[in-house]
């Protein structure tokens, strides 16, 4: 997940004012603290995350730097080359929020933010998209994706050292990954841990490097992934696979792969939910006659029976054949639309005949009586 806005997090506006700023601070800095709140482990990750959001907002230069970055302006965090995964993705974080995650709070978004100290630095997500055919949306798919990313360093186990031995406790924190300042504020006396600055946080300083990954325990590469993208799904759905993104730098956990759904268009069929709609042309024999043809349907051809006098613009349904749906939400089913074509180059032995016609009383709709089941009502039951 991605961090708190620091304006959200003191609960201010963005054009607070300094002493509104530290007002803010104060209430949740003496609501959270850490000493206040022994049985909460909660209340301390919000007292870091305030003083965290004070400390910058609370700085102009700093702020300044967030107002136009956002956390990347504040934070020297490690930018993988990630963000490159999806071209053309640059809007996305705008138009993400519009996009609901098909496994909802089971993978997706909502899920608590257990961070496990591990020694390295996280992974950054990465965006991906993936045009589906209808086909593999009605039934679901399985897809390879061939994914450009930071790969953990196989040579070193990404630890990034070139050999078990090759690491030396820090000295500046004595191995404890942290550093500990202790400030006087205007709550009394306070303890900010922060991340070692010497070693990152990890406690240990690296004497020889792996020489595969230059000590970042990972390196640029190409790894299949796989995804289960289940039926039913449309556009701009997504899904999210958790330690499928870039991996961290030494053994740091690694970010998320978002796949993006689109889907194809479609040479037969158009899609409404689980739905889809074929049209249908018949010639003008076969629609006053009645016949039966063979239509594509999402699971190869199928045949159908046209009754005789069929209307253009009727809807033959095929029950069943449409889109299996997502979450249980059901099988759709196939229209078939029906057209009929009528030729405009006739030859001399085919115009006689339906020159014929045209005075037959049983080819001239305004002979029709609107009975209730006549004429008129079967074109208001085919556009109904
Ligand atoms: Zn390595
Ligand atoms: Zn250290």
């Amino acid at each position: 997940m991605s961090k708190r806005d620091y304006y959200e997090v003191l609960g201010v506006s963005k054009n607070a004012s300094e002493s509104e700023i530290k007002k803010a601070y104060r209430k949740k800095a003496m609501k959270f603290h850490p000493d206040r709140n022994e049985e909460d482990p909660e209340a301390e990750k919000k007292f870091k995350e305030a003083s965290e959001a004070y400390e910058v907002l609370s700085d102009e230069q700093k702020r300044q730097r967030y107002d136009q970055f956002g956390h990347r302006g504040v934070n020297n965090g490690a930018n993988g080359f990630g963000g490159r995964g999806g071209a053309g993705f640059d809007n996305f974080e705008d138009i993400f929020s519009q996009f609901s995650d098909i496994f909802g709070s089971e993978f997706g978004g909502g899920g608590r933010s257990r961070r496990r100290r591990s020694s390295g630095r996280k992974g950054s997500d990465m965006k991906l998209r993936i045009d589906l055919e209808l086909e593999e949306i009605a039934f679901g798919t399985e897809k390879k994706l061939k994914v450009k990313k930071y790969i953990t360093c196989d040579e070193c186990d990404g630890t990034g050292a070139e050999t078990k031995n090759d690491f030396e406790t820090c000295s500046t924190c004595s191995g404890t990954g942290e550093v500990r300042q202790v400030r006087k504020t205007m709550l009394g006396q306070m303890v900010n841990v922060q991340p070692c600055p010497e070693c990152n946080g990890e406690g240990r300083i690296i004497r020889n490097k792996c020489s595969k990954c230059s000590g970042e325990g990972r390196y640029k590469g190409k790894e299949t992934v796989k995804v289960n993208v289940p039926s039913g799904v449309s556009e701009g759905n997504y899904i999210t696979l958790r330690g499928k993104g870039n991996a961290g730098k030494r053994g740091g956990e690694a970010g998320a792969l978002v796949v993006l759904i689109e889907e194809k268009e479609h040479e037969h069929f158009e899609r409404d939910g689980n739905d889809i709609y074929y049209d249908l042309v018949l010639s003008v024999p076969d629609a006053i006659l009645g016949t039966e043809v063979k239509v594509p349907t999402l699971k190869g051809k199928a045949k159908i029976k046209v009754e005789e006098g069929v209307q253009p613009g009727k809807l033959l349904r095929m029950s069943d054949k449409g889109i299996h749906g997502l979450k249980r939400s059901g099988i759709g089913d196939q229209y078939v639309r029906v057209n009929v074509y009528i030729p405009d180059d006739l030859d001399e032995e085919e115009r006689k005949h339906i020159e014929s016609l045209r005075g037959s009383e049983r080819f001239n709709a305004s002979n029709k009586e609107d009975d209730g089941k006549g004429f008129f009502s079967k074109i208001r039951d085919v556009f109904a």
